[in-house]
């Protein structure tokens, strides 16, 4: 039987390299083409245990590149999308919002344009071969702006993004929804809220913080610390997109999110005290937490309701925020400790 072919964008990132493996240990009847840029957020060594999967692509290249975008559906016969690719930390977009924009607006609309063209006869009319093939866009909680301390961001929460990260998602999000409405284009979109995990980058808060206590280095901390963001453990997000990749319905959009707000605060508390514990040194690493400036624009609170995943789709995290942090911390103590060695 031949295979569905899947082009996964971004997936040398965080959340795609917790996909990848995931995706094809779960099913033999896909091959993944990964599409990805290799910024500075990519990594192949977090897919060293896919790299001679033979249902397994890699391709070093940028979804700006609407030749490349065209060449690969042609040769690949792609029949299904599932879009990580973005520009991420919002620390950035805000030292240099133009990238954002153009990765993260300019590059979903070519992924768009592509595959609308390579997939449909006309709006609303499926080729015969392409019938059934899916653009899943992959986004964040970020674009509905920020929460006072009580409230919860729904499907039916108004857009209102505050950072050129955010800004631009929102925009891609609005693009997506657009192929559906005029060119009844078959997308789906989530929209998740932290994810915490292996293999993210060093520059996000969780793996900056251990390796900042590790290294002896002070633990910055944004403002006054309370701002409140969502975790989801990144296996519990995986499991999600496969679910909304295959069952969500068509123009819809699912939020994804595990009930587990925190402060800032308690998340570095939390690493803190155990590290204490693993990884002791003659004083708590609590004395390196350090107060700085706060991010301009920073969101106060990010909550989700995934009652509609949960309902319709039959989703529920799996994984407790401490298990998935003791498995966390110990991923990038590893990580962080053998540099340590190295040195
Ligand atoms: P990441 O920054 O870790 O990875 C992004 C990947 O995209 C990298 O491998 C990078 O090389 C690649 N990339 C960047 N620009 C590219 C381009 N022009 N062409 C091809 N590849 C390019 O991001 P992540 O944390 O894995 O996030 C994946 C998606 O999930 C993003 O769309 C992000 O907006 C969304 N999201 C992430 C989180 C989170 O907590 N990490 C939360 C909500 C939503």
């Amino acid at each position: 039987m031949k295979k569905k072919s899947l082009l996964i964008t971004g997936g040398a990132g965080f959340i795609g390299s917790n996909f990848i493996p995931f995706f094809l240990e779960k099913y033999n009847d896909y091959h993944l083409i990964n599409l990805d840029a290799l910024t500075y957020a990519g990594d192949l060594e977090n897919l060293k245990e896919v790299e001679k999967n033979l249902n397994y692509s890699f391709v070093k290249g940028d979804i700006r590149d609407q030749e490349l975008l065209f060449h690969l559906f042609q040769k690949y016969e792609i029949n299904g999308v599932i879009h990580f690719a973005a520009e991420s930390h919002v620390d950035n977009s805000i030292k240099n919002p133009t990238i954002f924009a153009e990765t993260n607006i300019i590059g979903t609309l070519n992924l768009l344009e592509i595959a609308r063209n390579h997939w449909m006869e006309q709006p609303f009319v499926y080729k015969e071969q392409y019938v059934g093939a899916r653009f899943y866009h992959i986004s964040t909680d970020e674009v509905y702006g920020s929460l006072g301390s009580t409230g919860f961001f729904t499907e039916q929460t108004p857009y209102a993004p505050n950072s050129p990260y955010s800004a631009s998602k929102t925009s891609s999000d609005m693009l997506v929804r657009s192929y559906f409405h005029t060119y009844g284009m078959n997308v789906v979109t989530s929209n998740c809220s932290n994810n915490f995990g292996p293999k993210q980058h060093d520059e996000k808060l969780i793996p900056k913080l251990i390796n900042n206590a590790i290294n002896g280095r002070q633990l910055p901390i944004y403002g006054d610390g309370k701002n409140i963001r969502d975790w989801l453990f990144v296996e519990d997000h995986c499991r999600a997109i496969d679910l909304v990749f295959h069952e969500g319905k068509a123009g819809e959009t699912y939020l994804i999110g595990a009930h587990n707000e925190r402060t800032t605060i308690e998340i570095t508390e939390y690493i803190c005290e155990y590290l204490d514990k693993v990884f002791p040194k003659s004083k708590s690493y609590k004395e390196q937490m350090q107060f700085i400036k706060d991010r301009p624009g920073h969101d106060f609170r990010y909550a989700i309701d995934a009652s509609k995943i949960e309902k319709e789709l039959g989703w529920k995290a799996e994984i407790s925020f401490e298990v998935g942090m003791v498995n966390t911390i110990n991923w990038y103590i590893r990580k962080y400790s053998k540099m340590v060695e190295e040195l």
